[in-house]
């Protein structure tokens, strides 16, 4: 009998163990995870369970009962410190484990702000798991003055929560504008009018200079001058890939620990999806931070390891919450030349991103219809004729068809 170990009891390292057994797999599989609660989703950290609109146990992947139903030893609370590669074992706590196939799902670490402009005052956070949330939970309280760094998805959705309980919310972007790492300037309009409805004051092309405070942060001074006063300060400043246990033990890095197309690492029984993986997209390599590329490149793996040889071809897609708006992302909008705005009733809009009349991406809030056909033409490859989706009137569908 193998013994199986998953580093990483999150989204993907969930999705492997089970993907395993239902395989057929009867070999031994342990899971370790760094957190002390069940492997559960983290979209909610940032949007219901924030507002605490949701339970902890609705967050869990799977029943607690999974993993002993399914003779998956989920060893919690317990970080792997250190793997070596030749021996094929993992260290956790005192114990030295042996692996025939490791699994590295380890996920991302978020970025924080440095030490040196207050990043390590109390009250500044990151958001990233749970014991994130509940620490600073108790602070949204009505009147209380949150500084949001960063004008991405984790940023926007703090916002959004901050400003429904009646926070008072100001958000600094130092680049031009929100989302512009991810967006089109009309989807950073759509969201930047969403929020200043809402009351959020939004800066862009400020950035924070530093915290100031006592022990706890009670000030920032932004780049423009500006001084404000405030109670917390909550950082979305991006997420690097968990590489370090890999890069120690010696396995391949390139933004991220690099996989081939079916999740193999450079090391022939090491194998890695999820975050913290870049892999083979269509002729370059990429690395995606999303759950939908957790499950999927982690159910490959798993496959894989069961001998299938599959290759993971990525359907990238990602959604956001904020307000009572749901945007939907399908495809990835790298070098676009062109975007066609069809603009509906309400907070209904998306936006379709083109190269050199080449369909890549949509943009759709609240229009779920123009996000899967937009989806399904994208996967299919196939474009749709910007005069068509411009007009708001016309039914997409028979695009599908052409
Ligand atoms: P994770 O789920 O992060 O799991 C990695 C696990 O590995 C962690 O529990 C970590 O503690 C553990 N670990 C790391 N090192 C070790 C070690 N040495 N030993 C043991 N355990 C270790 N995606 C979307 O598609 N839509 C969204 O709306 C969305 N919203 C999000 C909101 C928030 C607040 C956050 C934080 C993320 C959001 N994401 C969203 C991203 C999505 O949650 C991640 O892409 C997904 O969780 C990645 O899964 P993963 O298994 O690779 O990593």
């Amino acid at each position: 009998m193998r013994h199986i170990i998953v580093i990483g009891a999150g989204q993907a390292g969930s999705s492997c163990v089970a993907k395993l057994r239902n395989s057929g797999c009867t070999d031994r599989i342990t899971l370790v995870g760094a957190e002390t609660v069940p492997p559960y989703q983290r979209p909610p950290l940032s949007k219901a369970y924030l507002m605490q609109e949701m339970t902890l146990e609705r967050m869990f992947l799977r029943p607690e009962t999974f993993y002993t139903d399914n003779d998956v030893t989920l060893r919690l609370g317990a970080a792997v410190s250190a793997i070596d590669a030749d021996a094929q074992t993992v260290t956790v706590g005192d114990d030295v484990l042996r692996y025939d196939d490791l699994v590295l799902t380890t996920g991302s670490v978020p970025n924080r702000l440095p030490a040196s402009i207050g990043g390590d005052l109390d009250g500044v956070f990151v958001v990233r798991d749970l014991l994130d949330v509940d620490t600073m939970a108790p602070r949204f309280t009505p009147g209380k003055r949150v500084l949001i760094v960063g004008g991405g998805y984790i940023g926007l959705e703090a916002a959004s929560v901050a400003a429904k309980l009646g926070l008072e919310v100001t958000l600094v972007e130092m680049s031009d504008r929100i989302l512009q790492r991810v967006a089109a300037p009309q989807t950073s309009d759509y969201f930047r009018a969403l929020h200043s409805d809402k009351g959020v004051t939004i800066l862009e092309g400020v950035g924070l200079q530093r915290l100031t405070g006592t022990g706890a942060v009670s000030g920032a001074v932004l780049s423009d001058g500006r001084e404000l006063d405030v109670d917390f300060v909550i950082a979305g400043v991006g997420i690097a890939p968990a590489t370090a246990l890999a890069e120690a033990a010696g396995v391949a890095l390139n933004n991220g620990i690099a996989v081939d197309a079916q999740g193999r690492t450079s090391d022939p029984h090491i194998w890695a999806a999820g975050d913290c993986t870049s892999f083979p997209y269509q002729g370059g390599r990429i690395r995606l931070e999303s759950v939908p590329n957790a499950i999927d490149q982690a159910e490959v793996v798993a496959e894989n390891i069961m001998g299938a040889g599959k290759d993971y071809i990525a359907k990238p897609w990602f959604w956001s919450d904020q307000y009572d708006v749901k945007l939907q992302i399908a495809g990835l909008n790298t070098g676009y030349t062109d975007v066609v705005s069809r603009i509906g009733a309400g907070q209904t809009a998306s936006f379709w991103y083109y190269r050199d009349g080449a369909l890549l991406a949509v943009d759709a809030m609240n229009d779920p219809r123009a996000y899967m056909i937009g989806k399904r033409l994208i996967e299919a490859g196939k474009t749709a004729d910007p005069a068509m989706v411009a007009d708001p009137e016309t039914d997409l569908k028979p695009l599908l068809k052409a």
